[in-house]
């Protein structure tokens, strides 16, 4: 019996050009797929038009491309997929596992966790807005190869979560899952900052019957004081940087020790067979952008 094969995937939002930050993410993603044998996939998040940037989803796979990463297969735009998401919440509503909700933002409680109130039906004369995941008592503890044993529940997190928007457009959550079970992923890395979007994930992902991928959650850059980076920081093209610089700075930042002045070519090379995830830290403190 042939294990199942890994696939890791890149999931950018085109809210901007590819920043260091993504750049980690990216390296990162490639090379854990890459070094098991696996493919990598490349996902183009764009289920948020008011958020996007025109042009910079091509500026990212150009990138990308130009970085010496080149995803097996055609990209996906979520943009594509919104049929998918449809049937997805409607199975969620038939299995009553989700709800409609007809609250609103001044509804919501100041702790940001949704206290439930539409969970036994919507109260007398208000009208549906948005669909929420039922989350009570579930359990969607994971354990992080990075991060280790992670035990937040969304419960905690923000209560019974939206899926589906007020505004029509699907939320972040629910596209993420669908697609990572079209795309037949087994490992998901990327960074810390979504490492609380992740028991939320797990649960609907239990919730539609999918299996839940390997979780691998990358430090994200911190000042010396523990802040996270500033926005320059954060949002800094590497559009305009030297690719094998670029690059060696993400494995750097990665724990890895490349070796300097080498060629683009020769660094990937280098890092396909040097690349050890167990040298990844949990946190990542840099010195702030000057
Ligand atoms: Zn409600």
């Amino acid at each position: 019996m042939n294990p199942t094969p890994v696939i890791g995937r890149f999931a950018p939002s085109p809210t901007g050009d590819l920043h260091f930050g993504s750049l980690v993410s990216a390296v990162g993603s490639y090379l854990e797929a890459k070094i098991a044998g696996g493919q990598w996939l490349l996902r183009i998040e764009d289920i948020d038009p008011p958020r996007e940037v025109a042009g910079s989803a091509t500026r990212i796979i150009n990138d990308l491309y130009r970085l010496g990463m080149v995803p097996d297969g055609p990209v996906l735009y979520q943009s594509s997929r919104l049929g998918a998401y449809q049937d997805a919440v409607k199975q969620l509503l038939d299995k009553g596992l989700a709800y409609p909700c007809a609250c609103s933002r001044k509804d919501m409680p100041e702790s940001g966790i949704y206290p439930g109130t539409c969970r036994g039906g919507v109260p007398r004369g208000k009208k549906p807005r948005s669909v929420r995941l039922n989350v009570a008592g579930d359990n969607c503890e994971f354990t992080d190869k990075i991060q280790g044993h992670v035990t937040d529940s969304p419960a905690g997190i923000s209560g019974d979560f939206i899926i589906h928007r007020a505004d029509g457009l699907f939320a972040y959550q629910l596209a993420v899952v669908v697609d990572d079970e079209f795309q037949g992923v087994t490992q998901v890395v990327r960074g810390a900052d979504l490492l609380d979007s992740t028991s939320r994930q797990i649960c609907l992902q239990k919730a539609l019957g999918y299996t839940t991928p390997d979780y691998m959650h990358l430090p994200v850059a911190l000042s010396t004081d523990g802040k996270k980076l500033g926005k320059r920081f954060q949002t800094d093209p590497v559009i305009h940087q030297d690719p094998a610089h670029a690059v060696g700075q993400a494995l750097s930042f990665l724990g890895q020790h490349p070796p300097l002045r080498y060629s683009l070519d020769a660094l990937w090379d280098w890092a396909l067979k040097n690349w050890n995830s167990d040298l990844v830290p949990r946190r990542r403190a840099i010195l702030p952008a000057q």
